[in-house]
């Protein structure tokens, strides 16, 4: 039962470092000179699972991703980590992206595709993080899907029994394929590129894709394609208002959780 797979990876500053980019404030862009990057996390467990499939029942694991010519390093990880083909969607006309010209380049991409069964991608990203392009993607491709899964298992070659989160517990929702679901960090411990990875990753080619590549209605993606726009970025100044609480420290504690309580906290 061959599954070929597309993970979407999008590459994100690195966390060690997330307080030394800033916001261009009349852009709403990231500006992230100096700042070392890495797949999102997400991400890769996106593609562990992907790879464990394909690992299992045979087929092909494609990563895409859409950004600047610096996210191929993205790509080069992603095949040391064992990946077999990696799409680069680069082209001026896909910058300044919102969620859905993010969207709309990906589908326009995973489209070219002569074959996919199933697309995976992280639930949401450390950067800007909204969660939405995975969903976004469903529409656009009009598949099905799921966010927030935590296991996928095969029922058969075309369905899938997905244990999602749900409130504070778990659902199980069967899918049929293909279909986009976006998985949480717990469903799996990704791998790290071996030395062998990194060395056969050389002998791999990534494929660049600009916009008229994939056939893209210019309109639709980039700054020209996005309806949401960057209007304006205010810091949120917190009042703090103390309060010593009087007693033993028992009384204390208990003042102090019963305070918690009251304002929803705990
Ligand atoms: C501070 C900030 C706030 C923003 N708020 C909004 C907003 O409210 N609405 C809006 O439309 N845009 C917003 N944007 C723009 C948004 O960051 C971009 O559209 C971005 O390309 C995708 O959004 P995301 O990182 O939130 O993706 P998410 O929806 O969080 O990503 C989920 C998954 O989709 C896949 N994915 C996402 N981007 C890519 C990519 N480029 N290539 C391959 N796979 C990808 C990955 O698998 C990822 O894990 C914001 C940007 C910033 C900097």
């Amino acid at each position: 039962m061959p599954c070929d797979i597309v993970v979407c990876v999008k590459q994100v500053p690195h966390p060690d470092y997330l307080n030394k980019i800033s916001i261009d404030p009349t852009g709403g862009t990231i500006e992230r000179e100096g700042v070392p990057a890495l797949i999102n996390p997400g991400d890769r467990n996106a593609l562990e699972e992907a790879l464990g499939i394909r690992d299992r029942f045979s087929g092909r694991v494609i990563v895409l991703t859409m950004g600047p010519p610096q996210a191929r390093k993205a790509l080069e990880e992603a095949l040391a980590m064992d990946a077999d083909d990696a799409i680069h969607l680069c082209d001026r006309a896909f910058a300044g992206a919102d969620t859905l010209a993010t969207a709309q380049a990906l589908a326009y991409g995973i489209r070219k595709l002569e074959h996919f069964d199933l697309i995976l991608c992280g639930n949401t990203t450390i950067d800007s993080g909204t969660g939405q392009v995975a969903v976004q993607l469903a529409e656009l491709l009009d598949l099905p899907s799921i966010i927030d899964a935590e296991e996928l298992t095969f029922e058969d070659e075309r369905s899938l029994l997905v244990k999602r989160i749900w409130e504070r517990g778990y659902i199980k929702v069967r899918i049929k394929l293909p279909a986009v679901i976006a998985v949480t960090a717990k469903i799996n411990q990704p791998r790290l590129p071996t030395v062998l990875g990194i060395m056969a990753a050389t002998q791999k080619e990534i494929k660049n894709w600009t916009a008229a590549d994939t056939g893209a209605d210019t309109g639709r993606v980039g700054l020209d394609g996005s309806p949401t726009q960057f209007f304006e970025m205010s810091e949120f100044h917190a009042k703090r208002q103390g309060e010593i609480l009087q007693g033993s420290p028992e009384e204390a504690v208990t003042l102090a959780i019963d305070k918690l309580v009251e304002r929803e906290i705990l």
